[in-house]
């Protein structure tokens, strides 16, 4: 049998011997491929219909698992038929499906994929939410690696937890979930394995593609205030200090204060008007981003991001 680096220099080989252009212009056939199925997707949902087996959401049959069950939405379906579809498709397929899901209602600030909040001895810890669906995966180094010395779980896999208004309707432990090949071959592209292929999420993108793409200026550049700071997507706070011999008005912060509430524009932002000081802004996830549900309760990481700013 064909070992792992066997298997990635072959691809690599294959990935080499096509022409540039040519790979380029598949490149930009399937981003338009994909740009339509999520329109499809998101059509499709406002109607309460699959976009992938075209049946309505409320359609059930153990002979056609679809990607729909996941919404908790089809007529009989029981815990117990989540093993046909875990079968069926593999982690990256669902993983994918749900992020585009989520990003149908809110793009980004439903998906959190920090690897800050991840605790560290997981390999996938991942919670994505749609409306009043919340559904978490978890994957921890032992996992990966498969349960040697245990009955089940042998083969590297995953858990999966699914809850319905707060209520788990399907628990972590409910099922350990084999990786199949294509899980294989999307590891290997994230793991950078091939020359030609890297590993990113357009319109499956969540929190972590947003710190990664973009830096503090420019977040904070981006933000306005929101209305409702316990749906915030950032929690922002920021340090003023005066340079030294000089001193910060306090009329100043207090008109800023103002003209923040009138305008929308955040106070992070405003304060770089500020002369003679330095200031500093901490970068959170705000209150408005579901926290990863851990199978051990892990603590939320105070700092994702601190830079100077101004
Ligand atoms: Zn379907
Ligand atoms: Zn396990």
């Amino acid at each position: 049998m064909e070992t792992k680096e066997q298997k990635i220099k072959r691809f690599n080989k294959h990935l080499n011997s096509i022409p540039l252009e040519v790979l380029l212009t598949k490149n930009e056939e399937q981003a338009v491929q994909n740009e339509k199925d999520f329109q499809n997707l998101k059509e499709a949902l406002a109607h309460d219909k699959c976009s992938f087996c075209g049946n309505l959401l409320s359609h059930f049959s153990v002979y056609k698992p679809c990607f729909h069950w996941l919404l908790w939405k089809a007529k009989g379906l029981r815990k117990k038929h989540f093993s046909i579809l875990f079968k069926q498709k593999g982690f990256h397929e669902i993983e994918a499906y749900l992020r585009w899901v989520a990003n149908c209602d809110v793009p980004i600030k439903n998906i959190n994929d920090l690897v800050e909040e991840k605790s560290s001895n997981k390999f996938i810890e991942t919670t994505i939410r749609y409306k009043n669906i919340e559904w978490s995966f978890s994957c921890s180094y032992g996992d990966f690696h498969g349960h040697k010395d245990k009955h089940e779980g042998i083969m590297p896999h995953y858990h999966f937890q699914m809850k319905i208004s707060s209520n788990v309707v399907i628990n972590y432990n409910g099922f350990h979930i084999p990786f199949n090949d294509y899980d294989e071959f999307c590891f290997n592209v994230e793991d950078g394995e091939f020359d030609r292929l890297r590993a990113g999420h357009i319109h499956g993108a969540g929190m972590q593609t947003l710190f990664e793409n973009l830096s503090p200026e420019e977040l904070i550049n981006g933000m306005r205030k929101s209305d409702d700071e316990s749906n915030a997507q950032f929690d922002v706070s920021t340090l003023i200090e005066a340079d030294e011999g000089t001193t910060i008005s306090g009329d100043d912060i207090a008109s800023m204060f103002q003209e923040s509430k009138k305008t929308g524009i955040p106070m992070s932002k405003l304060i770089q008007k500020l002369k003679n000081v330095k200031t500093q802004t901490f970068i959170s996830p705000g209150p408005g981003v579901p926290e990863i549900a851990a199978r051990k309760k892990n603590r939320r990481n105070k700092i994702v991001a601190n830079s100077k700013v101004g």
